[in-house]
């Protein structure tokens, strides 16, 4: 099979090029019309030469997710089912704001954490996405936008908070995100990215030393017990006095927190008690907490948060001094919605 040229770094293809006697120049040109132009048919790369061209028909393939369904929200959220060449299925989520657009990435197919009341958590996890299908989903977005001339609103940020465990498969999130922050290539900034993990031993250290991204954990309660039952296997592989302890060390910039992300499950941990636990929990560390109503998805084990809970529980952080906000959910009525990513197309 041909090497898919979206599989390599700036630095892997410009070793490519030269492995088929081109000049270095070529891969600065092939990369730009890749990833900053999202163009994949080397027919259309106008200012390569045809018999370059034409070579790269012969040794060489530029394979993008195939688009499989596109839902649009009543609120103006947009979901791609993405097919993979060998046939998986992934989900990537674009979110209007008022002055640009958020996309929400996938990292695996499927996730193999099971998180109680996560619906991606009920599929499991048929494997790591490559480079070209974690930063292909950002050139398939500004595609879609750009056909469907809907680019007054620009796609600004990314979240790293779909499908998958992004710690899980750190190599390839790296070599993504240096792809993403490239000027040639998606010219997106760290600062515009967030990645969000459940935690996994070992990781947060390697990632906080990349400086690549912002830092997103998903909490969800505030003791062991409570993690436990809520999201067994991250909590059992990673205790919340190690995780608060790694946090404690990670390094953030000045005015910048990580975030603690907090689904709010109706009478498990969305009490006032729970609130004062995660105050004294959180004591000792630079973060800010985003709690998030749940969104019912496959499982029915839990109810979202009535919302007077919700403003009493985020009024009580607030009164301690904690930041705190609330994410808005988007997208719920196409099951786009946080936790709610399971590849369901709109028939099933
Ligand atoms: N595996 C990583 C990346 C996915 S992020 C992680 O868990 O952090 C997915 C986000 O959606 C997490 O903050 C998660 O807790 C939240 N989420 C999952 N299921 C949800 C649900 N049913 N309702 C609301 N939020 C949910």
């Amino acid at each position: 099979m041909n090497p898919n040229l979206l599989d390599f770094s700036l630095e892997e293809l410009k070793d490519f090029i030269s492995s088929v006697g081109e000049p270095p120049f070529r891969a600065a040109q092939l990369w730009q019309w890749l990833w900053q132009k999202g163009v994949t048919d080397f027919a259309d790369m106008t200012n390569l030469s045809k018999t370059f061209r034409a070579k790269l028909g012969e040794e060489a393939s530029a394979i993008l997710p195939e688009v499989a369904e596109v839902l649009t929200s009543t609120d103006g959220t947009i979901k791609f089912l993405l097919r993979m060449s060998d046939g998986e299925l992934v989900e990537t989520v674009l979110i209007p704001e008022p002055t640009h657009y958020t996309q929400c990435l996938s990292t695996q197919a499927g996730c193999a954490m099971a998180c109680t009341f996560c619906s991606t958590g009920t599929m499991g996890c048929a494997r790591n996405l490559t480079h070209s299908e974690m930063a292909g989903q950002v050139v398939v977005a500004r595609n879609y936008l750009r056909d469907m001339q809907m680019e007054s609103k620009r796609l600004r940020n990314l979240v790293f908070m779909g499908m998958g465990e992004p710690m899980l498969n750190m190599e390839t999130l790296i070599k993504s995100l240096r792809t993403i922050h490239d000027d040639s290539g998606l010219a997106i900034g760290a600062r515009r990215c967030t990645v969000s993990t459940v935690g996994i031993p070992g990781t947060l250290e390697e990632f906080g030393r990349h400086d690549m991204a912002l830092l997103a954990v998903s909490l969800h309660a505030p003791t062991q017990e409570l993690r436990e039952r809520i999201m067994p296997k991250a909590a059992r592989a990673y205790p919340l006095d190690q995780l608060m302890d790694d946090l404690r060390t990670y390094p953030v910039r000045p005015r910048e927190r990580v975030t603690l992300e907090y689904v709010m499950l109706r009478g498990v941990n969305d009490s006032l008690g729970h609130a004062r636990e995660l105050v004294r929990l959180l004591s000792r560390l630079k973060c800010k907490v985003n709690l998030i109503a749940y969104n019912p998805g496959r499982t029915s084990l839990y109810k979202a948060p009535q919302p007077e809970d919700v403003t009493a529980f985020s009024e009580y952080l607030c009164s301690k001094g904690m930041t705190c906000t609330l994410r808005k959910s988007k997208g719920q009525d196409i099951a786009a919605a946080c936790g709610q990513l399971a590849n369901q197309s709109q028939g099933s």
